[in-house]
C-alpha cells in the first residue's frame, strides 16, 4: 500500500482536486489506457491551470517525490503514472480557443484529439492528429505525432507555433521560433523531458467538414502480393493522400459479412486531404489494390473519419507494442510482415504499416528532435489481449515479429510507440547526434532530471 503524503502546504495554493490512496476516485484517477499498468502514486494532483502545475512541481521538488505527467493517459508504457510519487494530471485542463481568422488554436495540456477536432471543425479547420480520438494532444505532439493528415501537413509537432511550458524550476516559459529556440526544437519530438506543457498553439488548415476517406477490407490470403502492390502504389501517391495497411482479424461487426468474422484480413485505410469531390479519384489506386471484400471508402465528416478506429482501441485491455521505421520496404520486410498477419495469437492484435514521407519528410533532419524524417514507413506491432495470464505468449509474439523485421529497419525509432521505456531506450531511439543535443537542452531546463518518467534523456 502506497503511503499518502502530507499535503497541507500544497492545499493552500492548489485549486484542483488532490486525490490520495484510499480516497474515492483514486483508482479511476490512476488508471491509464493500457490495462497492464497498475501503478500506485502517493498523490494525484488534478490541475485546473498553470498555477496548479507550478504548485505541484514545487511541492514535488520540496518533498523529493518522483513525478509523472499525464495528458491523455494513452502512453502504452504507462508513463502517465508512477509508483509512490506525484501524478501531475492535466486531464481537467480542457480549454481550446480557435482563432479562425489567424487559423490557429490554443490548446490546453489535457485536451484529446477528439475534443480538438470537434472545436476546429466548427470552423472547417484541422491540424494533423492521431488515429484514435481519445489519445492526448500533449503526449502525441511532444513525441512527434502522425495521423491521416500527415503526408499533407506534417506531424502534429510540425504544426506547433509555440508551447507554454513550466520547467523544473517552476518557471512558466514560452518556447517558439523566437523565444527559447533550443527548447522549442526539443519539445518537437523530445517528449515530456523538459517540463510540463500547459498550452500548445497549433497552426490550422482548411479541411472538411466533409472529406473522402475510409477503409477497405481484403482477405489476407495473398498478403505478400498485397504488400508489394501497396509498396508500388504508395511510391506515387500524392501527398494529399495518407494511408495505412493493417493486418487484423475480422471483428464480428455489422459492416463485415459473417464469413469474414474471425478471418485474417488486410485493411487499407486512408484519407484524401482536400476537396471531398476529388477524393474518390485520388484514392482509387489504393482501393484498386486487389479486389476488396468490403470497400467502405466514401464521403464522410472529418470527425467521423477521425473516430473510425476508436472501437479497435478500448481502454483497459492488456497491451504491448513494438515498432520499427523503414526508409524503404525491402523484400525481407515484406516477407516478415506477410507472415505476421496470419499468425496472430489474439484476434484483438494488429500490425499497422503507416505510410509517411510527404510533408513529414520535408523538414531537415535537425529541424526538430523528431528522429524519423527519412522514414517512408513506420510499422507498429500492436499486441492486445484481455487476460493477464496470457501475457507471456502475447508479448513473445510481438517481440518475434519485431525481431523478424529488424534487419530491414532503420536504427532510430518512434518514441511514442515504445512500450519499454528504460533509460537505455532513448539514445538508440533518437540516434547519437539528436540525443546529445537533447541532453544539452535538458541540462538547461531540467538539470536534475526531475522529469524522468518518460523515454528519458539524461542531462548532458
Ligand atoms: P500520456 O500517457 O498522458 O502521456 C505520455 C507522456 O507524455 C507522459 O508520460 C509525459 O512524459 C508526456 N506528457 C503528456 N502530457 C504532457 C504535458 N502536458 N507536458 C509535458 N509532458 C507531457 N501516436 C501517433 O503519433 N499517431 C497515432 O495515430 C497514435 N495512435 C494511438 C492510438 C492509441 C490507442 C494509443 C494508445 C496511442 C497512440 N499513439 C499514436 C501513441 C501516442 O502518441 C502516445 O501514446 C502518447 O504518449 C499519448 O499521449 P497522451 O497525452 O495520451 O499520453
Amino acid at each position: 500500500m502506497t503511503s499518502p503524503v502530507a499535503t497541507p502546504a500544497l492545499e493552500e495554493s492548489f485549486r484542483g482536486a488532490l486525490v490520495r490512496p484510499g480516497e474515492p476516485g483514486y483508482d479511476a484517477a490512476r488508471a491509464v489506457w493500457n490495462g497492464m499498468i497498475d501503478k500506485r502514486p502517493a498523490l494525484i494532483a488534478r490541475c485546473t491551470g498553470v498555477a496548479d502545475v507550478v504548485a505541484a512541481i514545487r511541492f514535488a521538488r520540496e518533498n523529493e517525490l518522483a513525478i509523472a505527467v499525464r495528458g491523455g493517459g494513452h502512453n502504452v508504457a504507462g508513463t502517465a503514472v508512477c509508483d509512490g510519487g506525484i501524478v501531475i494530471d492535466l486531464s481537467p485542463m480542457k480549454g481550446v480557443h480557435v482563432d479562425p481568422v489567424r487559423r490557429i488554436a490554443h490548446v490546453q495540456g489535457g485536451v484529446t484529439w477528439g475534443e480538438l477536432d470537434r472545436a476546429t471543425q466548427a470552423y472547417g479547420l484541422a491540424t494533423p492528429g492521431g488515429l484514435i480520438s481519445s489519445t492526448g494532444v500533449a503526449g502525441l505532439t511532444l513525441g512527434g505525432g502522425f495521423g491521416w493528415l500527415s503526408r499533407a501537413y506534417g506531424l502534429a509537432s510540425d504544426n506547433l507555433l509555440s508551447v507554454d511550458i513550466v520547467d523544473a524550476e517552476g518557471r512558466l516559459l514560452t518556447a517558439s521560433a523566437g523565444e527559447h529556440r533550443d527548447l522549442f526544437w526539443a519539445v518537437r519530438g523530445g517528449g515530456g523531458n523538459f517540463g510540463v506543457v500547459t498550452s500548445f498553439t497549433f497552426t490550422l488548415h482548411p479541411l472538411g467538414p466533409v472529406v473522402f476517406g475510409g477503409v477497405a477490407f481484403h482477405r489476407a490470403d495473398a498478403a505478400g502480393e498485397m504488400l508489394r502492390a501497396y509498396r508500388d502504389v504508395t511510391a506515387s501517391l500524392p501527398e494529399s493522400v495518407t494511408s495505412a495497411l493493417i493486418f487484423l482479424t475480422g471483428p464480428p461487426a455489422p459492416f463485415l459479412p459473417p464469413e469474414l468474422h474471425g478471418a485474417p484480413l488486410i485493411a487499407i485505410a486512408g484519407l484524401y486531404a482536400g476537396d471531398a469531390s476529388k477524393g474518390e479519384r485520388a484514392t482509387r489506386p489504393l482501393r484498386e489494390l486487389g479486389t476488396a471484400a468490403v470497400d467502405l471508402f466514401h464521403e464522410l465528416p472529418y470527425t467521423a473519419l477521425q473516430t473510425m478506429f476508436d472501437a479497435t482501441a478500448p481502454a483497459g485491455l492488456q497491451n504491448y507494442w513494438k515498432s520499427h521505421a523503414f526508409a524503404a520496404l525491402d523484400d525481407g520486410a515484406v516477407t516478415a510482415l506477410a507472415a505476421s498477419g496470419v499468425a496472430m495469437p489474439s484476434p484483438l492484435s494488429h500490425v499497422d504499416l503507416h505510410h509517411l514521407g510527404g510533408a513529414v519528410s520535408r523538414p531537415a533532419d535537425d529541424a526538430t528532435a523528431y528522429p524519423l524524417r527519412g522514414a517512408e514507413y513506420v510499422v507498429n506491432v500492436v499486441g492486445t489481449w484481455p487476460d493477464p495470464a496470457d501475457s507471456a505468449r502475447q508479448v513473445a509474439w510481438v517481440r518475434d515479429v519485431w525481431d523478424a523485421l529488424r534487419p530491414s529497419a532503420a536504427d532510430t525509432s518512434y518514441v511514442n510507440f515504445l512500450a519499454d521505456t528504460g533509460p537505455e531506450q532513448a539514445e538508440p531511439a533518437y540516434g547519437a547526434t539528436t540525443y546529445a543535443r537533447l541532453g544539452a537542452v535538458k541540462r538547461t531546463y531540467d538539470p536534475q532530471n526531475i522529469f524522468r518518467g518518460n523515454v528519458n534523456v539524461a542531462p548532458r
